[in-house]
């Protein structure tokens, strides 16, 4: 067996291998010991292996998937070796035969179609990068709903690709895994690195010319060599996984960059578009906006939410298909239907793989009654073009249903091994069969009545163990009777227990057979009715997977009307020209946080003026927590949900339509990928700077607050005047630095804006409305005393910043100011005395010793809280 084990790992190196053995998966050697560790089980030996102690853990078959889940997600890959024989089978070749092993699966993230292994209301993509000398292209699938596309792309949008599909897993060549590392590390894609040969492009046209059993892939569309290279590795990968069953997959649908909103990496992280800071789906867009009822429908809108279209005649579809739920009273009643729709595209895929059982045939059969009845509903309805030709999906499966609905009881168990799924009344043969089955059940009743009486023992029972079979139990005292004569002739010994003594009878071991062939020629019968359903089914998977298409575009427009009307949105003019006007528009997710704490949201407008060719640009200034970020990230969501087809949280907005949306903060701290924040502020700058075309919307917040002011402040105006001039964007920029308000007159695109505050017995109060103008100061004293710095660093504050700004009216040198400064003294300010009035302070010294225009922002607010530890 040792022999067997190791030749089966030996071609599976980089996976565990889960070695089946009855009702247990074991794992040997190294594996044991990563897999123990891993899934924090017992770990102990089974026999030696060149002398030492052979390590082992295992896994009960039963709750495997629980296990697989674990090491998955703790980056392991599983080969799943199983029994191809019973040992019964083994023996008849001979005595000493091993049972007859393979691996039938290979688990790795981006194959999963375990209902209990994949989050129900996300994709999970396995993505392939493919390469013919410089040109590239991306594959990606989800072999759970059978979702296959293409799309051929630059080196340079590799990332910002990868960072909307997210996929679990990545398959790369060994060449482009090394050139591509840093940008797959920065977004945590697990890569698996394929041989040469699995990306070879002539090679892959054949291998899916086979897949989807065509002689040319012309009719899918005109693919180019790399996305041949691309499509043709993922097939490969699923062929070497899957061990040559192959999923559903539909045939592959060509995407182009060009017609999706282009957003990158960084953009998406900060507009939290499907994950928010935590990494999680709480906080995000996507969990503010999501209303549907469907798993598929949750899919649909995620991968909405990623790629809103640059296309007018898609966006206005989808937006019409908005308004029709928001008008139509049957959206409320549809809803409801929509809730009793399983995962019809997951319970394909397992089907397609036969991973399935009863409960995926009875998930078709419920789908196909929820769309009956859906389509049902909308009868005589006038649609808009998205949903009618959507409704034309839900129908025409009658013979099926009907087939399914009279072949299944109502709730089927979860596996097919155990029978139970199939109706009674649906097949004779099975009728029969059953009867004979449950009949016996009957008679052993009435044989155990008969016995006890013929016995003379009361306490005599017919039970039923796996081992023995039936028998007859009775306790040791009556035993004895019916081990003497004449009750011996009838009743044959089998077992002694502590307390029991169990016989058969000849009338009870022939009944036991007849009960066990009835039971096993039901079983048999259930599993043949199981093929031929699921073979019926999968016949029209296309077909299906249409319909569960449909459903989730339905309730993902009914999810989005439901939203618009509860959080009173609008619907956005969305054309080609370069309008940018938002009126009264909010945050989505900051909105909702705030109205559950009881707080209102202001509402503020947006107009950008680019005409023809030229830019416009809202300069923003304001305090610290005036609500810049806020603004600056709602405008960019706007145009976002706009472009996926979503109404939008306004009461009017007019969008000409953005091809790119670029959404930068200044250095926020980055220390995780190991890189100096500015660095990474810069070379996110720079991929605006040479990226963004005239209809990109660029939001850009406190670009250059990374480095010393005078730097920052270049870069900043430098990069302000870039946009301008040369990228000639929409865009909206928010900085601290007031001297860039002057720009307002002197290009003719920007203009000057600001978040009110009030100021009030010295305190401030923040009224979050965008004015035209520039702020006036920065109020950074009074945020500080809002954050609780002490009174006496406040007061001090006060003054410095008092001099320094009559010293910039004087034109007199910051330097010279600082010095002919009073010292701080801490009792001037009513703070409590020192110690002893020996010379300064600590504080006192310290504080001297500051230079505050040689400060970065950064370490003023180091040093204040040095200061703040000396009190
Ligand atoms: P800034 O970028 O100016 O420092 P933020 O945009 O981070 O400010 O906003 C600070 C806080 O102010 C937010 O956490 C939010 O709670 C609140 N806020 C922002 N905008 C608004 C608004 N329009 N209405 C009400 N509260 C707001």
């Amino acid at each position: 067996m040792m022999a067997q084990y190791l030749e089966i790992k030996a071609q599976y190196p980089d996976a565990l291998l889960f070695y089946r053995m009855g009702d247990f998966y074991e794992m040997f050697f190294d594996d044991a010991v990563a897999a123990s560790e891993a899934l924090d089980i017992a770990l102990t030996k089974r026999g030696k292996h060149d002398g030492d102690d052979i390590p082992m853990c295992g896994v009960p078959v039963h709750a495997a998937e629980n296990y697989l889940l674990t090491l998955i997600r703790k980056g392991f890959r599983v080969a799943v070796g199983e029994q191809l024989e019973s040992p019964e089978e083994a023996k008849k070749r001979g005595s000493k035969s091993v049972v007859k092993r393979d691996v039938v699966r290979l688990v790795t993230p981006g194959t999963l179609t375990e209902e209990s292994l994949l989050e129900a209301r996300r994709h999970n993509y396995l993505a392939a990068l493919g390469r013919v000398r410089d040109e590239f292209a991306l594959s990606w699938a989800d072999i759970s709903t059978g979702a296959f596309h293409v799309m051929p792309l630059s080196r340079a949008r590799i990332g910002a690709e990868l960072a909307r599909l997210a996929p679990s897993e990545l398959l790369v060549a060994d060449k482009t895994e090394e050139e591509l590392r840093e940008v797959l590390g920065d977004l945590g894609i697990e890569a698996t690195v394929l041989g040469a040969a699995s990306f070879d492009s002539t090679a892959g046209e054949g291998r899916l010319c086979a897949v989807f059993g065509v002689q040319t892939l012309a009719g899918f569309g005109t693919f180019a060599r790399a996305e041949l290279s691309a499509m043709g590795a993922l097939v490969d990968y699923l062929e070497i996984t899957q061990k040559g069953r192959l999923p559903l997959l539909r045939p592959p649908r060509q995407e182009a960059v060009s017609r999706l909103m282009q957003i990158d990496t960084a953009t998406r992280r900060n507009l939290e578009l499907t994950h928010g800071m935590n990494g999680g789906r709480a906080g995000s867009l996507l969990a503010a906006i999501d209303r549907t009822v469907t798993s598929g429908g949750a899919r649909l809108l995620e991968r909405r939410v990623s790629s809103p279209s640059r296309e007018l005649a898609v966006i206005r579809e989808r937006l019409e298909a908005v308004t029709w739920a928001v008008d139509s009273p049957l959206a409320e009643p549809l809803r409801e239907s929509l809730r009793g729709v399983p995962d019809l595209d997951r319970a394909l895929s397992r089907l397609g793989l036969d991973r399935g059982g009863p409960r995926d045939l009875a998930a078709v059969r419920n789908a196909l009654q929820q769309a009956e009845t859906i389509s049902a509903q909308l009868a005589g309805q006038d649609l808009p073009d998205l949903l009618s030709r959507t409704v034309q999906s839900l129908t025409g499966h009658e013979s099926l249903l009907e087939l399914l609905d009279a072949a299944l009881v109502a709730e089927p168990p979860l596996l097919a091994r155990d029978g139970g799924f199939i109706a009674a009344g649906y097949d004779a043969a099975l009728d029969e069969a059953r009867r004979l089955r449950d009949k016996g059940r009957g008679v052993i009743a009435g044989m155990q009545a008969d016995y006890a009486e013929r016995a003379g023992v009361n306490a005599l029972k017919i039970k039923h163990n796996n081992v023995l079979g039936y028998f007859i139990e009775t306790t040791a005292t009556h035993a004895e009777k019916m081990m003497s004569p004449p009750l011996s002739e009838t009743f044959i010994h089998r077992q002694t227990t502590a307390n029991q003594v169990r016989f058969t009878t000849v009338e009870l071991s022939e009944l036991e057979t007849r009960i066990l062939n009835a039971g096993n020629e039901a079983l048999e019968i259930e599993k043949r009715l199981y093929s031929t359903l699921r073979q019926a089914i999968l016949d029209l998977a296309p077909a299906l997977s249409d319909l569960a298409l449909g459903l989730a575009e339905f309730d993902l427009s009914i999810g989005l009307a439901k939203l618009a009307r509860s959080r009173d949105w609008c619907k956005p003019t969305v054309d080609d020209s370069r309008a940018f006007d938002i009126q009264a528009g909010r945050h989505p997710v900051v909105e909702a946080a705030l109205t559950k704490a009881g707080e209102p949201f202001i509402a503020n407008d947006c107009t950008l003026n680019a005409e023809g060719e030229a830019a416009s640009v809202t300069l923003l200034t304001g305090p610290n927590m005036a609500g810049k970020s806020t603004y600056l990230r709602q405008n960019a969501l706007i145009a976002l949900l706009a472009q996926m087809g979503s109404y939008v949280p306004a009461s009017a907005a007019h969008i000409g339509l953005v091809s790119q949306i670029f959404s930068r903060v200044g250095a926020s701290d980055d220390l995780a990928r190991g890189r100096s924040t500015f660095m990474v502020e810069m070379v996110e700058t720079a991929a605006i700077l040479n990226q963004a075309d005239e209809s990109a919307l660029v939001i850009l917040d406190e670009i250059g607050r990374g480095t010393a002011t005078y730097d920052g402040l270049s870069i900043a105006w430098a990069t302000l005047e870039h946009l301008h001039e040369v990228n000639r964007v929409r865009g909206l920029f928010a900085t601290h630095y007031h001297e860039m308000t002057v720009l307002a007159g002197k290009l003719p695109g920007v203009r000057n804006a600001t978040v009110a505050v009030k100021e009030w017995e010295g305190e401030v109060i923040f009224l979050h409305e965008v004015r035209e103008g520039a702020a006036d100061r920065s109020y950074g004293v009074q945020v500080a005393q809002l954050a609780g710095l002490p009174k006496p660093v406040i007061t001090r504050a006060r003054a410095v910043l008092e001099a320094l700004e009559k010293g910039e009216r004087d034109k007199a040198s910051p330097k010279a100011l600082i010095d002919d400064l009073p010292l701080f003294s801490v009792a001037a300010h009513a703070a409590p005395q020192p110690a002893a009035n020996s010379g300064p302070s600590e504080i006192e010294t310290q504080l001297d010793a500051l230079l505050p225009d040689e400060m970065t922002p950064r370490e003023a607010l180091q040093a204040l809280y040095e200061l703040k530890a000396l009190r």
